[in-house]
C-alpha cells in the first residue's frame, strides 16, 4: 500500500458525498432494485451474466438482516420476471453473523430455499477471517442438507486457503476464487503481490483438479491469462467455469474475454448503504482507493476513456 493511497482513505471522509457518489455511480448499480435490475438487463444485453449484491452491512438488529433476506427474495423473484441472468452474492454479517449464527443461519437458509425453488443460486461472499469458520461451517451444513444451489469464496490471500480446498474437495464445491480484498495480520495471510498470485493459481488448479466449478474472479490480467490457460489445459467446456469482474473495473478486459467466448459474471451492488459501503471497502483496502483516483484522474484527461 502507498502513502498516497493511505492519504487518500484519510481524506475520503471531508469529499462532499455528491462527488463519492460521482465516483461511486460506476462501481454502484443504484438505490433501488429497479436500478439494479435495469444493470443487470444492460449486462445480459452484452452477453453478460450477473450477481447481485444487496448492500447492508453495518447490520445492527435482527430485523434489519431479516429485511435483507427478503431483499434478496424479492431480488430471485425479479429476475425470474423479468427472465434475467442473474444469481445473488450474500455477505453473512448482511444476514446477521455479528448478531449471532443462529440468526445468519435462519436467514441465509430462508434465502438459499427460495432460490432452490425457483432454479436460482446463492453464492456466500467471503469477508474477513473472524467470519471464515462460521461461513464455511454454514456452507457445510446447507449441503449437508441437500442444498446444491450454493457456493462459497475463498482467499488466495489467506495462508489456509489451500487446506480449506482440501477439505472441501469432497464436496466438490461451487467456489468463487478472488485474492481477498480484506488486509489481514501476517500470520495468516500472504502479503506481497507474488506470493498471492502463486497461492491463487494453486488453488485454481486443485479446485480444478477436483472437478470443481469455479468462479475465477479477478481483474488481474496475468491472472485472467493463468486462468485460461489451466481451463483450456484440462479442456473445460465453457459452461463448466465462469470468469468474474467487480461492476466498472476493468470492463474492457472483461469485454475481450466475452468476445473471446467466455462466461463472465459481473459482481453488481445496489442499495441504500452505498455511501457507507463505499468507504467501508475504501478503508478495508486503500490500494483500492488508489486503483479508483488513477482511474477518475485517467476519464478526466483528454485521449483517454479510463475503460481499461
Ligand atoms: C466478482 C468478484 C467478487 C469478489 N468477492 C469477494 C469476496 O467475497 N471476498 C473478498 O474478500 N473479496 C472479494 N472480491 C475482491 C477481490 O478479493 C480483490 O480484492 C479484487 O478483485 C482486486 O483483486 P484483483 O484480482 O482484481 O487484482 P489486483 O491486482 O488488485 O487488481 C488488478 C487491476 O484491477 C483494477 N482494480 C481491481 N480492483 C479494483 C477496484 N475495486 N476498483 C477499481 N479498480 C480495480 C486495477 O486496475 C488493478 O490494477 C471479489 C472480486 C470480484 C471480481
Amino acid at each position: 500500500m502507498s502513502l498516497v493511497d493511505s492519504a487518500i482513505v484519510r481524506l475520503l471522509p471531508a469529499v462532499p458525498k455528491p462527488v463519492v457518489r460521482r465516483i461511486s455511480e460506476r462501481y454502484i448499480a443504484g438505490e433501488q432494485l429497479d436500478d439494479a435490475l435495469r444493470v443487470v438487463r444492460r449486462l445480459n444485453g452484452e452477453g453478460k451474466m450477473a450477481t447481485l449484491d444487496v448492500l447492508g452491512e453495518e447490520i445492527t438488529n435482527p430485523d434489519e438482516a431479516r429485511a435483507i433476506a427478503a431483499a434478496y427474495r424479492a431480488a430471485i423473484d425479479a429476475f425470474e420476471q423479468g427472465r434475467l441472468d442473474s444469481n445473488i452474492s450474500v455477505k453473512p454479517t448482511a444476514l446477521g453473523l455479528n448478531l449471532g449464527y443462529e440468526l445468519f443461519r435462519e436467514n441465509l437458509e430462508a434465502v438459499v430455499r427460495h432460490a432452490a425453488e425457483r432454479g436460482n443460486f446463492v453464492r456466500i461472499d467471503m469477508e474477513d477471517s473472524s467470519t471464515t469458520d462460521d461461513t464455511l461451517r454454514l456452507y457445510r451444513a446447507l449441503r449437508a442438507d441437500g442444498f446444491d444451489n450454493v457456493g462459497v469464496v475463498l482467499q488466495a490471500r489467506l495462508k489456509r486457503t489451500l487446506d480449506d480446498v482440501r477439505a472441501l474437495a469432497e464436496l466438490r464445491p461451487n467456489v468463487r476464487l478472488c485474492k481477498g480484498i480484506y488486509l489481514e495480520p501476517p500470520e495468516i495471510a500472504y502479503r506481497d503481490f507474488d506470493s498471492i498470485r502463486a497461492n491463487f493459481v494453486q488453488a485454481l488448479e486443485e479446485l480444478l483438479e477436483a472437478g470443481c466449478y469455479v468462479g475465477i474472479a479477478t481483474h488481474d490480467e496475468w491472472l485472467v491469462e493463468q486462468g485460461e490457460r489451466l481451463v483450456s489445459e484440462r479442456g473445460l467446456a465453457r459452461e463448466e467455469y465462469e470468469f468474474q469482474m467487480l461492476l466498472g473495473v476493468r470492463p474492457s478486459l472483461g469485454d475481450a474475454l466475452v468476445r473471446g467466448g467466455r462466461r463472465l459474471r459481473i459482481y453488481t451492488p445496489f442499495g441504500r448503504q452505498w455511501y457507507a459501503y463505499s468507504l467501508r471497502r475504501l478503508q478495508e483496502n486503500p490500494k483500492i482507493a488508489g486503483y479508483i483516483a488513477a482511474d477518475t484522474v485517467a476519464r478526466l484527461l483528454p485521449g483517454r476513456n479510463g475503460s481499461s
